[in-house]
């Protein structure tokens, strides 16, 4: 069985365009609307020579509790229980919200390797909101931009290094 990667945070920090910087596919549809995720949300993606199955939450989900919280981490749990590694993503440009924090301190209890990823840092104009998200207690983060592909080359070594 191939390794698994979940791509997991809040809604609208960027996590389907990072699944299909991975993927190199549109497997995942992006929207404007924050959270949304429809259709394909599990791909495989070759990092640096590793092949492993990548599978994209949505960040809002029907059917769950209806905090922010709950709705996310009802959609995460099932993925997050199968992860071999957990890419935790926050928003840098945002820098570290409530959400976050709440996800985060949920996460750390999972007893998961985690790769904190603070997209939206193109241009590295969000270097400094990044470092905040030392914070989190989940390790350095990795500063990328999934839209304008910086540091993907990066972030898909690190994972490989992990499996
Ligand atoms: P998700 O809800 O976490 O899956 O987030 P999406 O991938 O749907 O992206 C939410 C919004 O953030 C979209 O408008 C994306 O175009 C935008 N976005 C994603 N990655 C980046 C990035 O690296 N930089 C910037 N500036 N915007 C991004
Ligand atoms: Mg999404």
């Amino acid at each position: 069985d191939l390794p698994v990667v979940v791509i997991a945070g809040r809604p609208n920090v960027g996590k389907s365009t990072l699944f299909n910087r991975l993927v190199g596919r549109r497997q995942a549809i992006v929207s404007d609307t924050p959270g949304v995720t429809r259709d394909r949300k599990e791909g495989e993606a070759l990092l640096r020579g590793k092949r492993v199955r990548l599978i994209d939450t949505a960040g809002l989900e029907e059917a769950a509790p209806d905090t922010l919280f709950g709705r996310m981490r009802a959609s995460s749990e099932s993925a997050v229980s199968i992860a071999d590694l957990v890419l935790f993503c926050i928003d840098a440009r945002a820098g570290v919200t409530p959400a976050d924090a709440h996800f985060a301190a949920w996460l750390r209890k999972q007893n998961k390797p985690v790769l904190l990823v603070a997209n939206k840092a193109e241009g590295a104009v969000a270097t400094a909101e990044a470092l905040e998200a030392y914070s989190l207690g989940l390790g350095s983060p990795l500063a990328l931009s999934a839209e304008h592909g910086e540091g993907i080359a990066h972030l898909m070594g690190e994972i490989a290094d992990r499996l």
